[in-house]
């Protein structure tokens, strides 16, 4: 791993920084780049616009690994506050909801989360929306596909995220390829160890391809999260070469990430979606975001020096 997304990643953890970049006056500007903002109508004014503009979205309420169970209730009700005013404001067929499970009490106990995450999956059927269960750290990925299979079986339109970097995803991409589900396959935003995950880019980006042919000649709806030029292309391609229709797959990228390209895709016939994250605890997220890459840390340091 490059040295500065490991020591950005450490940053991300550490207290006494995430203490001093929460309270910085940072530009608001700098954090809107990457966040909708704070409340459920920040979040559906940002959505309005990126509908307007002819893209879809999912929404992320930023919250995680949360082990108490008031939180974890917060960001249920935040989800359903969000869901009726999808539904409230007609976006909904546009716009699903993104929900990371350590934020809805997997870190407590399976039954809480599996429980707080079908609230919101039946709020979202009654919304007409769905839900994706966005992937986590390593040590979540079994628990995470178990209560995918589990409110599949009520709701199968659950989507599940796979993460290119570890070894396992070319079989879990198999897997979950049948008819009817809804795989986002992305490169994988945390420091894994090399046991489990492939420690170089270019093996990470070769297991993507290997993943997204298993995807694109199963039966399901594949997701392809990637901001990468060359993935975009070769999966364009594929899908192409392998009679897969645009509207028969999509292609997510992040909210502030190559909004240029976002609309290119959707100008060229192909279903885009941005993933738009919002809520107070946008620190680990931006964190995380500017490990990927170093000139979005420039773009954020000179924000910071240049209020
Ligand atoms: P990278 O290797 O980061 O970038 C490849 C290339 O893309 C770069 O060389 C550059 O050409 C271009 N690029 C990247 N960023 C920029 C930029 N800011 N401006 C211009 N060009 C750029 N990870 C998880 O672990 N779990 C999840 O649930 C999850 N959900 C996601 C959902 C969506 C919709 C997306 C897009 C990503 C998600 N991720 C998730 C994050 C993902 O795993 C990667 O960390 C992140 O997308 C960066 O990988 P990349 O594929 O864009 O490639």
């Amino acid at each position: 791993m490059h040295p500065l997304r490991s020591l950005i990643l450490a940053a991300a953890g550490n207290d006494v920084i995430r203490r001093q970049v929460a309270t910085a006056p940072v530009s608001r500007d700098v954090v809107r780049r990457f966040v909708a903002g704070e409340t459920t109508a920040d979040a559906i004014d940002v959505t309005r616009e990126l509908v307007a503009r002819g893209l879809n979205v999912t929404l992320d309420y930023l919250g995680e690994d949360t082990t108490d169970k008031a939180l974890a209730e917060q960001t249920v009700q935040a989800y359903l506050d969000l869901l009726d005013g999808l539904q409230a404001d007609g976006l909904a067929k546009h716009a699903e909801v993104s929900v990371k499970l350590s934020a809805v009490g997997q870190a407590l106990d399976d039954r809480l989360a599996v429980e707080n995450a079908a609230r919101i999956c039946a709020r979202a059927e009654q919304a007409g929306t769905t839900v994706t269960l966005d992937m986590e750290d390593h040590t979540t990925t079994d628990s995470t596909l178990r209560v995918l299979a589990e409110l599949r079986a009520t709701w199968p339109w659950v989507g599940a995220v796979l993460q290119s970097y570890l070894h396992r995803t070319e079989l879990d991409s198999a897997r979950l390829a049948g008819t009817g589900s809804r795989v986002r396959l992305c490169k994988g935003a945390y420091a894994e160890p090399p046991e489990v995950a492939y420690p170089d880019p270019h093996q990470v980006d070769l297991s993507y391809v290997r993943c997204a042919n298993v995807l694109l000649r199963g039966d399901g709806f594949p997701m392809f999260a990637t901001h990468d030029p060359r993935l975009v292309e070769i999966i364009g391609t594929r899908a192409d070469s392998l009679g897969r229709k645009p509207g028969s797959f999509e292609f997510q990228m992040l909210y502030g990430i190559r909004p240029d390209e976002q609309t290119r895709l959707a100008d060229s016939g192909h279903t885009v979606r941005v993933y738009v994250p919002y809520g107070v605890q946008w620190y680990g997220y931006l964190m995380r975001r500017l490990a990927e890459r170093p000139a979005n840390t420039a773009f954020f340091l000179r924000a910071l020096v240049s209020r």
